[in-house]
């Protein structure tokens, strides 16, 4: 008796990795779905911020494949390829290309692990700038190691032959010949495939592709130093308002209760401020003033700041507590001005 193939299907939640293992299922192959968390991905981080308030993509699109799916999380080894891509990265801080060789680099181990023999991917030739160009394919394939043990069945009819077609595992001709950025073909096939339980597409999946988060998370690594951040300094970019006090201080302001509890994980070693009589965010100022800067005018105009976003926002003086390692100061400031240009120019 022939044996059974086995393959394992990396699946993010959207479409196209859906469809990808849906097809290898169909012909035959055992497909393991697997999804690698790194820390970025923006419904998981909504989990993280807010709670979960449904089931997670990925296992709600494995299981309307009837695809077992393993989720394992990889954020902390994630950072290095977050601080330093060597293939640079697009139009946010998204470092794609190393990204797809870090993840399928994960997927080949654990490939070997399960016994199985090829990976599965819903990569489509031409649909992003950066990953998923010709080069760009050929490249991931060969610096993640799998080679031609690496089949991305939407576009397999446009790349050159693989393992599993190579071995006759899988038929040339009941694989696709997707390309670009239209998803026409796609929606037909998740008709003839039934699948339905997919998030959205296109630029709404990874923090690393914002604009705001990009500024942000540059921001931190030229004031605290890539080599320096830790998991939990990108942790605390992902909530918040975040304003530039000095070269060395940073104030994030919450913007919601979420928000607030969210933050008040990350108080120790920063300060923590408290507005005191008005409903009002807490905030956190990190770093420490740099030499010859002095503390308690930052703080308070941190504070001011804080108040500004509070409901006190309209009284002449509010009250707040600030609060670091345990010892508490009250201060007494007056809200900053909601128009107040400083503002603008602080964002991050
Ligand atoms: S968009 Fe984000 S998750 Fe997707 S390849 Fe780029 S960096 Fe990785």
């Amino acid at each position: 008796m022939m044996k059974r193939m086995k393959a394992l299907s990396l699946l993010s939640g959207g479409l196209d990795s859906a469809l990808a293992a849906k097809i290898i299922k169909d012909l035959g192959i055992e497909v393991i779905g697997v999804n690698f968390y790194n820390g970025f991905c923006i419904e998981n981080v909504h989990r993280q911020v807010r709670g979960p308030s449904r089931c997670y993509t990925p296992l709600k699109a494995g299981h309307s494949i009837g695809v077992p799916v393993k989720l394992i999380n990889v954020a902390d080894e994630y950072l290095r390829v977050v601080k330093y891509p060597e293939h640079g990265r697009g139009s946010a801080m998204n470092p794609c290309i190393d990204c797809r060789i870090f993840m399928l680099k994960e997927a080949k181990l654990l490939m070997e692990e399960l016994g199985a023999e090829f990976v599965v991917t819903g990569e489509v030739l031409g649909q992003r700038p950066m990953s998923q160009h010709y080069r760009a394919l050929m490249q991931i394939q060969e610096e993640s190691g799998l080679g031609d043990r690496l089949l991305r069945p939407l576009s397999a009819k446009l790349l050159p032959d693989t393992l599993p077609v190579k071995k006759g595992w899988i038929d040339r001709d009941d694989l696709y010949d997707i390309k670009g950025r239209s998803r026409g073909r796609q929606l037909e096939l998740a008709k003839r495939y039934r699948i339905t339980a997919y998030s959205q597409p296109a630029g709404g999946c990874c923090l690393l592709t914002e604009k705001r988060f990009g500024d942000r998370l540059r921001d931190a690594f030229t004031h605290k130093g890539k080599e320096e951040m830790r998991i939990e300094d990108f942790e605390i970019l992902k909530a918040g308002r975040h304003f530039r006090l000095s070269k060395a201080t940073k104030v994030i302001i919450g913007r919601d209760d979420h928000e607030n509890r969210f933050l008040e994980q990350f108080e120790e070693g920063r300060w923590k401020i408290m507005i005191l009589d008005h409903p009002g965010p807490l905030a956190l100022v990190e770093g420490d003033p740099a030499e010859g800067e002095e503390v308690q005018p930052q703080l308070e105009f941190a504070v001011r700041l804080t108040a500004r976003y509070s409901d006190g926002k309209d009284e002449d003086r509010v009250r707040a507590v600030i609060e670091r390692d345990g010892k508490a100061q009250m201060v007494e400031v007056e809200p900053l001005d909601p128009d107040d240009e400083w503002i603008k120019k602080a964002r991050i």
